[in-house]
């Protein structure tokens, strides 16, 4: 339920807090609350676009449906799905990527990063002269 509240509100996979988007398509390369890596790899989001394709024909074939019910032209269908496309299109990018990485973190988990300390630095070099 707590995962599902923050695939909802677009948050984090791993700490569940912190937020993903910047943008309207524009990604954290980071979790701003716990530092995890949102691209695990090269080709990462690859298989959220499995997602996106089904969620768009899920969402735009009962559109097509009632359209070819109802008799309109073809132009009027053409424009209707174009739209409706157009609009859902930043919102099936977004859930497609957090569908993907949430179901990827259930399947495969990982831990938050380790905060990166200053204090952590690696000793000063001497001189030997
Ligand atoms: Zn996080």
């Amino acid at each position: 339920m707590k995962r599902f509240l923050a695939l909802l509100r677009q948050h984090c996979p791993v700490c569940l807090r912190g937020q993903v988007f910047t943008s309207l398509f524009g990604m954290h390369t980071h979790c701003p609350e716990c530092g995890v890596k949102y691209e695990r790899e090269t080709g990462y989001f690859l298989n959220s676009m499995f997602i996106g394709y089904a969620a768009g024909f899920l969402i735009l074939a009962p559109t097509a449906v009632l359209l070819a019910l109802m008799d309109v032209s073809i132009a009027v269908f053409s424009s209707v799905i174009i739209l409706e496309t157009i609009v859902l299109t930043p919102l099936i990018f977004r859930y497609a990527r957090l569908i993907w990485m949430h179901a990827d973190q259930l399947l495969d988990p990982r831990q938050p990063e380790p905060p990166v300390s200053n204090l952590q630095s690696p000793p000063p070099l001497h001189d030997s002269k």
